[in-house]
């Protein structure tokens, strides 16, 4: 067995060897921990039958570990600067292949087809850059591509948003969008101290277990979450008052808005972060009827 890369010392000579300087608006703050690394790789459950997707990985802290427990990792890293060093410190390891390209704008599903065609189940694993978290977790969800499920170190308070429960504080509309498509827990805190330059912020490891179908049937899920957004617009209003204010036309609506909360069974003085992801779909098949008879 190697060294591991994710030991402070060794860390510090790769950086060194290379006279790499971290970029803070590319989210770099790599892990020098092996323990945390363990217990990431631990909960996404890998079998020597899994192909891992990793976002980001610097200089190869995590790679590493997941080249040891999967059949084949294809990770995407935006920043030129760290192919060399990667293909250094990832030369012991076969299975693993780098792609340059910035995650937000690839074809994951085309990757997936040409480079894991031969593996029985796909997960994500990464350590996130923090700037850019929730558009690429959003994107990975919404591709719909053939994954198990996402294993992801991210902002403490964006991982609570993510797995929080109805009428809590971090219950919201990012809330509904993740637990829509996935079984949301956080799984881990994880300290600054264990990453290198250390974070201004707290961070978390988040488990998203994708769902076989959807968390409820909507006949049209873009107005679904077009109507969850809206019932969260302003903290303090009512359900009613937000659906008017910010539905198109909403203040004309009201008498059909509030027809639509009666029928499926919405005190109209609720507040958005109180209704269940089943409360919202019921809600939006209600107004989406109503809607529509009216265009
Ligand atoms: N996996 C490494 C670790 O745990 O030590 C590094 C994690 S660091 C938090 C985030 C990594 O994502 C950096 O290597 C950064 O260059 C890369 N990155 C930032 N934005 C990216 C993007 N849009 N697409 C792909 N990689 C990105």
């Amino acid at each position: 067995m190697y060294k591991d890369i994710a030991t402070p010392t060794r860390t510090k000579e790769i950086l060194t060897k290379y006279g790499f300087s971290f970029k803070k608006s590319l989210g770099q703050n790599f892990l020098i921990e092996p323990n945390v690394l363990h217990r990431i790789v631990d909960f996404a459950e890998l079998s020597e039958q899994t192909g891992v997707i990793e976002i980001g990985p610097g200089i190869g802290a995590l790679t590493e570990q997941l080249a040891r427990r999967a059949k084949k990792v294809v990770a995407f890293e935006i920043d030129q600067r760290l192919l060399p060093i990667l293909d250094e410190t990832l030369s012991p390891y076969g299975n693993v292949s780098i792609i340059h390209q910035d995650i937000l704008k690839a074809n994951v599903e085309k990757v997936i087809a040409e480079q894991l065609a031969d593996v029985d189940d796909i997960m994500v694993v990464a350590n996130l850059p923090y700037y850019v978290t929730t558009p690429i977790i959003m994107k990975l969800l919404t591709d719909r591509l053939p994954i198990r499920g996402m294993v992801v170190m991210l902002q403490k308070e964006v991982a609570e948003r993510m797995a929080a429960k109805p009428g809590t504080k971090d219950y919201g509309s990012l809330t509904i969008a993740v637990q829509y498509y996935t079984h949301a827990e956080t799984v881990m805190h994880v300290p600054r101290t264990v990453f290198m330059p250390k974070p201004n912020v707290d961070s978390a490891v988040i488990r998203l277990l994708r769902r076989e179908q959807p968390a409820v049937h909507v006949s049209d899920e873009q107005f679904f979450f077009t109507v969850v957004r809206a019932s969260f617009g302003q903290r303090r209003k009512t359900i009613l008052n937000n659906l008017m204010s910010q539905l198109p036309n909403g203040k004309e609506k009201k008498e059909q808005i509030e027809q639509a909360l009666h029928n499926a069974h919405i005190d109209p003085k609720r507040r958005g972060e109180t209704l269940t992801i089943a409360e919202f779909a019921t809600l939006s098949e209600q107004l989406y009827d109503m809607f529509r008879q009216e265009a």
